[in-house]
């Protein structure tokens, strides 16, 4: 199992927004689930009443990739 997944979370509060994976982002709420893979840049706006906060998250080309494209 790769041990660089993460969570990507509210820059503002906190809250979990995403889990970043070796093959991509993925984006679950309730039974509403995205992954989005390649390069991207995506904007998410937390979820949260009081939040609101803009999230940013870029993804271009990281050394897993290039191995991949190899
Ligand atoms: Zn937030």
């Amino acid at each position: 199992m790769s041990k660089r997944n993460h969570e990507v979370r509210c820059k503002g509060c906190g809250a979990k927004l995403a889990d970043l994976a070796r093959d991509g982002l993925t984006i679950r709420r309730g039974k509403l689930q995205a992954t989005i893979t390649g390069a991207y840049h995506v904007s998410l706006v937390c979820y949260r009443p009081h939040c609101g906060t803009l999230n940013v998250v870029r993804h271009d080309s990281l050394p897993w990739d290039a191995n991949a494209a190899a």
